[in-house]
């Protein structure tokens, strides 16, 4: 094996000092986007390997081109392992991400123009769950409910009256932004009443309902579930469709011939590897831990005086309202935390004021932290660094004291792929 290191260096240095850099930010700092993770060393191994040569389109058994031995043994292990770990009957693992996962369920299963009853954007739905900026939103009739004032849970009555209203064929739950657990029998029911097929996007949290730290829609007798595979499932970036099977062909052919052409093997193969942790006793661990460190981290920044968007967590998220808490905007707040090696993203709350550029919060997640091994004493120092990155304002010397102590604290956790 030639080694591709030194090839880049001396090859093509502007591109090896990028990844040099990136591999040194990702050591040095406190990873807390929510959707982010570090994957498995076996996984980096897979998306670097000779499967991305390969043109597999179709499915196993029912392939376009020649020479699919090995291709075809991945995706039925993966296909496997996904319908496994997510007690469903039948696994589509392909999509290229989580946006095109969705607009495979949406075009595998709807007509165009049919309505479809989503969580609104600034509220914690996704882009794909009908924003009008978003194509889905040109070519689907989307309503949106949105999360009830005060503590900013959703209200049931308030989707009821909404799918009685518009009359939804699909009823799609779950979220990009939204701290607390859904009762997906109260969704089932509504769907029920209004004959509409139940969907569940459970993209950041696949991992925690993976490992039997969240419920599974399925259980509750959801249609379809899809989650994307890179986030807190720790696997390649990628998506997957978990259906009854009655749904099966229809999925498949929304997928490919419908939506994508040849699927990413290496994704695959990588995927079915993420699949096999997902099924262990030490995933389940992991998913607990990362939920006991997001109580933690909650608990944390409330001590230090901070507003929390629905007052805490029940997932492994949580969105501080940094105008309310902090007087400064998302934007200024990520800039803030950034400074001192800690990773988050600006994020808007529910009918922000604020554009999204800015955003009056700041959404902060724990499984990339918990893969590197923090727990949650850990997570009441970094609830610490925040509040005083947060409250620095201009003085420079306390930011760069913090940013000091946030390096110093990150060389304890060895970086999985990496060290
Ligand atoms: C991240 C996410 C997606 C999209 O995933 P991409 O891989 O970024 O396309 C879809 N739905 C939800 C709820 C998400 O959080």
């Amino acid at each position: 094996m030639p080694d591709y290191r030194s090839i880049l260096e001396s090859n093509d240095p502007e591109v090896y000092a990028a990844l040099v850099g990136e591999e040194a930010r990702q050591r040095d700092g406190i990873e807390l986007i929510p959707s982010e993770n570090y994957t498995y060393p076996e996984v980096l191994a897979l998306l670097g390997s000779v499967f991305t040569n390969k043109y597999s389109e179709g499915y196993p058994g029912k392939r376009y081109y020649g020479g699919q031995e090995y291709t075809d043994a991945i995706e039925e292990i993966a296909r496997e392992r996904a319908r496994a770990v997510f007690r469903a009957e039948h696994a589509n693992v392909q999509p290229l991400s989580g946006s095109a996962m969705n607009q495979a369920v949406y075009l595998g299963l709807l007509e165009p123009g049919d309505p479809i009853l989503a969580m609104e954007l600034s509220h914690g739905g996704h882009l794909t769950h009908g924003a009008p900026v978003s194509h889905m939103g040109r070519i689907f009739n989307f309503a949106r409910y949105k999360t009830q004032p005060g503590d900013g849970a959703i209200d049931y009555d308030h989707v009821r009256d909404m799918a009685l209203e518009h009359r939804p064929k699909l009823l799609l739950c779950g979220y990009s932004s939204y701290p607390r657990d859904l009762d997906y029998a109260a969704f089932k029911r509504i769907a029920d009443e209004v004959g509409a097929l139940t969907m569940a996007d459970i993209s950041h949290y696949g991992g925690l309902v993976a490992g039997n730290a969240m419920a599974n829609p399925l259980d509750a007798g959801f249609d379809v579930i899809t989650t994307t595979t890179h986030k807190s499932l720790r696997g390649p970036r990628g998506g997957l469709i978990l259906c009854r099977e009655e749904f099966a062909k229809a999925i498949d052919s929304s997928v490919f011939p419908g939506l994508q052409g040849g699927p990413h093997m290496n994704q695959v193969a990588a995927t079915a590897v993420t699949l096999q942790h997902a099924a262990s006793d030490a995933f389940a661990s992991y998913s607990r831990a990362v939920l006991a460190n997001a109580k933690a981290l909650a608990a944390s920044l409330l001590e230090h005086g901070a507003t929390l968007v629905t007052g805490g967590t029940d997932n492994h998220m949580l969105v501080i309202d940094v105008i309310a808490s902090y007087g400064l905007d998302g934007r200024a707040a990520q800039a803030l935390l950034d400074g001192v090696g800690i990773t988050t993203n600006k994020q808007v709350t529910p009918d922000d004021p604020l554009p999204p550029f800015r955003g009056s919060g700041v959404r902060i997640g724990t499984p990339a932290a918990t893969t590197r091994g923090m727990g949650t004493q850990d997570m009441a120092r970094i609830g610490a660094w925040i509040d005083r990155a947060l409250r620095a304002g201009g003085d420079a010397k306390a930011l760069a004291a913090a940013a000091q102590e946030v390096r110093a604290f990150c060389q304890a956790f060895p970086v999985p792929g990496l060290d």
